[in-house]
């Protein structure tokens, strides 16, 4: 079982092995590969720091606690119609994604985010809505 923020949620689907750190990469590349290849793992929806941001770097702003995340979490589990404490299957929440959210949704709910420049994010839902699961990172 894995505790998940809900922006993160959605992080995942647009993850191409980029990142804050080597150790940061590395430990969300392994989570990736583990939802892709068993979507039956449990995920924990938490509020605030979960398994990706424990390897969030000393070094710089750490910006896991800021109000415009938390903000940006209860803005996308709302959409998804889904709520912190719940534990589910990750196909689970993929079904969700499919059914509540599209891509065009980025521009609001991501915002700030700098990665959103990208398009990944966009490509990860609409790979997710075309019935498809994670995007092998390679
Ligand atoms: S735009 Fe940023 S916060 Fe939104 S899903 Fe992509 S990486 Fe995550």
């Amino acid at each position: 079982m894995y505790k998940l923020r809900g922006h993160h949620l959605l992080c995942l689907l647009g993850y191409r092995g980029m990142g804050y750190s080597a150790e940061y990469i590395e430990n969300m590349t392994r989570l990736h590969h583990t939802l892709r290849l068993n979507p039956d793992t449990i995920i924990h929806l938490i509020d605030g720091p979960d398994h990706l941001c424990e390897k969030y770097p000393n070094s710089g702003k750490y910006h896991c606690q800021d109000n415009d995340i938390y903000k940006r979490d209860a803005l996308i589990l709302e959409k998804l119609h889904l709520k912190v404490g719940k534990k589910m299957q990750w196909k689970e929440i993929e079904n969700s994604i499919r059914k509540h959210i599209f891509p065009s949704d980025l521009v609001n709910v991501c915002e700030t985010c700098s990665w959103r420049s990208y398009g990944v994010c966009e490509e990860g839902i609409k790979q997710i809505q075309q019935g498809k699961g994670l995007r092998e990172v390679k």
